[in-house]
């Protein structure tokens, strides 16, 4: 089985290539390498000979027409995408043009392969995306593959035109699509302006640890290895036409999240005073989303896919992750634009 990967050099792309190479895939890594990407994430099978990388943007369609007559592969995982909520806010036209743009012109080059060779019945167009799309919840709820779709951000909004896009192929087109919308990950690889990594890198630089808000915005987190281990699942086994929602089971309040790091930072990196004290509550974003919460149910009884780790086991290893790989975090924070972020705009 060949996969075309789009966006594997960024972080959950790069965790799919890694997972889907480990499991005797070949796989064709397409990514434009924005700012996001990182080849060292797929350092680790960048000379296996069932892996090859193609430097192409997924909005030149000439270019995309040209891997898949090169490569010819036998499934697609869509990942491609600007990703970043606080930079949608800063900068939408990006959002636009990678995430609608770049989909749609993806789905007309996939459209084109897979109808010129004849519609092989076992292609599959699998596009990966976000919990972000159904909203916000209250205190109570969870998100099912039926809930309306209700986006607060230009990234949400991005993200569920390009679902709504994807599904209108499959219906109009006959395409053979399958959609995942996942919660929050975490994990290895993970860029160092995201959330999760900027509470552990501020707090080792001991550094202050914001925390928007009063810190009670609930999120679902993911060990991004487990969805990986998800999205290969649906590839393989999930129904045409059909989305699955990903969780990690493993809802948890910012300022909770916050101080489990605290404690295991504690525990395996022992400062001369608790890490929690460094925590400083920050403004809240615009429109920022009170609570995401998965009902996993569907992945759950027709695939048979469930998590691996806890929220306290992946953070572990994550939090371990980053004192161990220190070279690849200090040569992100060095990017330009990315370094003055740190601290002040963290997100999910
Ligand atoms: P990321 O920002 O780490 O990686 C995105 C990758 O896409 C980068 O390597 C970048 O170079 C590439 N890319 C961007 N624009 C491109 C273009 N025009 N052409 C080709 N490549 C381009 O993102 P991520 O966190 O790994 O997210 C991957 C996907 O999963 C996205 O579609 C995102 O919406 C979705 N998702 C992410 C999360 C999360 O918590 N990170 C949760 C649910 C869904």
């Amino acid at each position: 089985m060949k996969l075309l990967v789009t966006g594997g050099a960024g972080f959950i792309g790069s965790a799919v290539v890694r997972l889907a190479v480990a499991r005797g895939y070949a796989v064709v890594n397409l990514d434009a390498l924005t700012y996001a990407a990182c080849l060292e994430n797929v350092a680790s099978v960048a000379d296996h000979p069932d892996y090859a990388f193609e430097h192409v943007d997924i909005r030149d369609g000439t270019a995309l027409d040209t891997v898949f007559a090169q490569h010819r592969p036998d499934s697609v995982m869509h990942l491609a995408a600007e990703s970043h909520v606080d930079r949608s806010i800063d900068g939408p036209g990006a959002f636009i043009e990678t995430n609608v743009t770049g989909t749609y012109t993806l789905l007309q080059a996939a459209r084109k392969y897979w109808e010129e060779r004849g519609r092989p019945e076992g292609f599959r167009f699998h596009h990966i995306s976000t919990d972000e799309v159904y909203g916000s919840l209250g205190d109570t709820g969870l998100f099912t593959e039926e809930t309306a779709y209700a986006p607060n951000s230009p990234y949400s909004a991005s993200k569920a035109a390009s679902d709504h896009l994807v599904r209108a192929w499959g219906e109009t087109y006959g395409l053979p699509v399958v959609l995942t919308n996942c919660s929050n990950n975490y994990g290895p690889y993970h860029f160092p302006e995201k959330l999760i990594p900027v509470l552990i890198l501020n707090a080792l630089a001991g550094k202050d640890i914001p925390v928007y808000g009063a810190g009670k915005n609930v999120r679902d987190w993911l060990y991004v290895e487990d969805h990986a281990d998800a999205l290969l699942t649906v590839l393989e086994k999930g129904k045409l036409g059909r989305s699955y929602n990903i969780g990690g089971e493993n809802e948890a309040r910012n300022i909770d999240l916050v101080e489990m790091i605290c404690a295991i930072l504690d525990r395996v990196r022992p400062a001369n005073r608790p890490y929690a004290s460094l925590i400083t509550f920050v403004e809240d974003r615009p429109g920022h989303d009170l609570r995401y919460a998965i009902d996993p149910s569907r992945i759950r009884q027709e695939l048979g896919w469930r998590p691996s780790v806890t929220l306290e086991q992946g953070l572990e290893k994550t939090v371990r992750w980053y004192l161990e790989n220190e070279a690849w975090w200090r040569a992100l924070q060095d990017r330009d634009g990315v370094g003055k972020r740190l601290g002040t705009t963290p997100n999910g």
